[in-house]
């Protein structure tokens, strides 16, 4: 198989020009005309996911997050991108990211994780105005209203949170209807999520002074950055496997949060 083809596979999901501005998802090491035959799934390109792959015999890693982001000057080991990078080219291991363009593309990662929650009659939080049915975060509706405690503590265990930092709830036997989702950081679409009536809004990476915007109707939830991306090891496999289902794909055994909670 050619990277070509796996990229050309990936893409019909998530076209490359869904990409943020700052992003530099696509084809970041090896080259589209390369052969290769096995290839394996992780948030993020770790020293500890290259070893996998060079053990595993993976010659493409594909990942959430993009190893390069900014601009590399040299490549002299001093860092972990610059190590990733390096040990890549030398172990002849392309890699792959898939990053905003699977944040924004229709049944993309916030769809993943607002299904895993159950939501139903789910739409765009924040719709690209070229593609109202592309962009940024969902919202939707629970099957019937559920206590906000009983959701929060639901949604720890589907997601293996280590600890959800949550705002002030209007009142302890609230009951949630409307759920607003972005994965990763989602702090820029808190309006987008208050002004779709979302009772909850569940997303990462928040700062002090977010938890206090939910206008005393909404809570905000940040559930880790690691947690709420995570399936995206999941989008990716089903995309590779249903449409080329003789290339071998697997799902990294090393892909971990690099946050620790200490309880
Ligand atoms: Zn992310």
């Amino acid at each position: 198989m050619k990277i070509r083809d796996i990229a050309a596979a990936i893409e019909e999901f998530a076209p490359l020009w869904l990409q943020a501005d700052y992003d530099n998802s696509g084809l970041i090491v090896g080259r589209l005309d390369d052969e290769v035959h096995s290839a394996l799934l992780a948030v993020d390109v770790t020293e500890e996911v290259i070893e996998e792959a060079e053990r595993e015999g993976c010659d493409i890693i594909i990942t959430h997050h993009p190893i390069i982001f900014a601009p590399i000057k040299r490549l002299n080991s001093a860092n972990y991108v610059e190590r990733c990078v390096e040990r890549a080219i030398r172990s002849g291991i392309a890699l792959y990211a898939c990053h905003t363009n699977l944040d924004s593309t229709p049944n993309g990662m916030s769809w993943q994780v607002g299904s895993m929650i159950g939501l139903d009659a789910m739409s765009v939080l924040e719709p690209r105005k070229s593609d109202p049915n592309a962009g940024y975060g969902v919202v939707g509706v629970l099957p019937r209203p559920e206590n906000i405690m009983a959701l929060l503590n639901r949604v720890k265990s589907i997601f293996n949170v280590g600890a959800i930092r949550y705002s002030d709830l209007p009142s302890e036997d609230m009951m949630v209807r409307r759920v607003a989702v972005c994965t990763g950081a989602g702090r820029s679409n808190i309006a987008d999520a208050l002004a779709a009536g979302a009772d909850l809004y569940i997303t990462a990476d928040l700062r002090y002074n977010d938890f206090m915007m939910g206008e005393n109707r909404m809570v905000l939830a940040d559930i880790g950055h690691f947690e709420s991306e995570f399936c995206a090891i999941r989008i990716l496999n089903d995309i590779i496997s249903k449409k080329m289902c003789n290339f071998a794909v697997r799902k990294s055994a090393c892909s971990r949060n690099p946050i620790h909670y200490l309880l």
